[in-house]
């Protein structure tokens, strides 16, 4: 209890001491993961969708026509970056309503087959929550564990499959350490015993390629504001032929499965947004690598620190997860804020209360290391000069914390 009480007041004092805050000098955001800023050319695009195409997509009106084009385009350019058919793509509200469909949706078309689910202990609430649900409704769910370094052993999936098994749930890669998964190899053995693999592509997508034919992928889920999209937008691919419940009932639109009068400027932004990534994704994704670790390779210098997470080979390329062994993760991260360095802690807090982070914990790092740890996600905005400044900044703050 003291703890709960403590920190939010050493907030309040550390704001009060420095009444100019730094914001407007310096800002250096490496909190990408959690969401990015919408690139400027995304904007453009979409920005006459709102007052001069403003015709809805599903009325018959030749004033429509421009707004039905503008969501044929986008479906063209999302199937074009994923390997699909257009008519493969629904568009949602996000990556959480992704998959919240996804799963819900083949849980109650398929009860006749089966109840029973396999999932991993490190997704995110979106998929975690909505299998709590489904065990509420007589579902059975399997948390498959991960290794220490954030990774599932294909092995437990294949050993956690059982005759009533309908779905299979596993992340691309990870919100907080970045592990990539063994995706093509799951999915391979998913297709060998016939059952449905769903993955949430919120995380990867538009920063590492991705080929849903190629991998063997049935479902898909992503986010336009996780690759410089707006937000509110997401799709979910629904490989043809899949049996899923329809998810949002009303009018006819995304073909009855998904009503509602379509986000168009959303869905061309995130279709914009998508080609852009994927038009320079290794390149990006190296120099955000040698950025990254630039930072890592200067943060272990700092006495007591360590990487949570896998190599750099298995990992996204913007990810950096750093235990600062004895220095409390809020307290840190508080500190950098005054500094205009935006990260983010890899717990979550909930109702005031720190709790330690699901994902770390299925690691195996302890509740300690888990409250000493912070995520530095980066991406396009971020130059070398950010990163020497963030080194400086941390050596400062690290250095004054333990002293005191
Ligand atoms: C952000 C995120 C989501 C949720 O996406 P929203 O569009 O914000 O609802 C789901 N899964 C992962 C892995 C994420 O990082």
């Amino acid at each position: 209890m003291a703890q709960i009480l403590f920190v939010p007041y050493i907030f309040i004092l550390l704001r009060k001491g420095s009444d100019k805050m730094k914001y407007d000098k310096k800002l250096v955001y490496l909190d990408y993961g959690a969401s990015t800023p919408m690139n400027k050319e995304v904007f453009k695009e979409i920005e006459p969708y709102f007052y001069t195409f403003y015709g809805n997509p599903s009325s018959v009106s030749s004033f429509s026509e421009r707004s039905k084009m503008a969501i044929f385009n986008a479906r063209e350019r999302i199937a074009k970056a994923i390997n699909c058919q257009r008519n493969e793509i629904y568009f949602t509200s996000g990556g959480t309503e992704s998959d919240n469909w996804a799963i819900k949706g083949i849980a109650l078309k398929n009860r006749d087959k089966g109840n029973h689910i396999i999932t991993t202990s490190i997704e995110h609430p979106a998929v975690l929550n909505t299998c709590k649900y489904l065990e509420e409704l007589g579902f059975k769910i399997t948390y498959v564990p991960v290794d220490k370094y954030g990774i599932v052993n294909l092995e437990y999936i294949k050993n956690a499959i059982t005759e009533s098994t309908i779905l299979v749930s596993i992340m691309f890669a990870n919100n907080e350490v970045g592990s990539i998964q063994p995706i093509k190899e799951i999915g391979e053995v998913c297709r060998q015993k016939n059952i449905i693999f769903h993955t949430d592509a919120v995380q990867a997508a538009g920063h590492i390629p991705i080929d849903v034919e190629k991998m063997n992928i049935d479902m898909l889920s992503m986010s336009a504001h996780k690759f410089y999209g707006p937000k509110g937008i997401g799709i979910l691919y629904i490989k043809r032929g899949i049996k899923i419940d329809n998810f949002v009932h009303g009018g006819h639109q995304e073909r009855g499965r998904r009503a509602g009068t379509e986000n168009t400027p959303g869905i061309v932004g995130l279709g914009k947004a998508l080609e852009l990534c994927n038009s320079n994704i290794i390149e990006e994704s190296n120099r955000t690598k040698y950025l990254r670790d630039k930072l890592a390779k200067e943060i272990l210098e700092i006495p007591g620190t360590e990487i949570n997470g896998p190599d750099y080979e298995r990992r996204l390329p913007g990810n950096l997860n750093i235990c600062f062994n004895g220095i409390d993760a809020e307290i840190l991260l508080m500190s950098l804020d005054l500094k205009g360095i935006c990260a983010s802690a890899g717990s979550a807090c909930s109702a005031g209360s720190i709790r330690p982070s699901h994902v770390l914990s299925a690691m195996g790092i302890s509740p300690e290391k888990c409250k000493s740890s912070l995520r530095f996600s980066l991406g396009e905005g971020i130059s070398e000069e950010d990163i020497d400044y963030t080194i400086s900044t941390l050596k400062e703050i690290i250095g004054s914390i333990r002293t005191t």
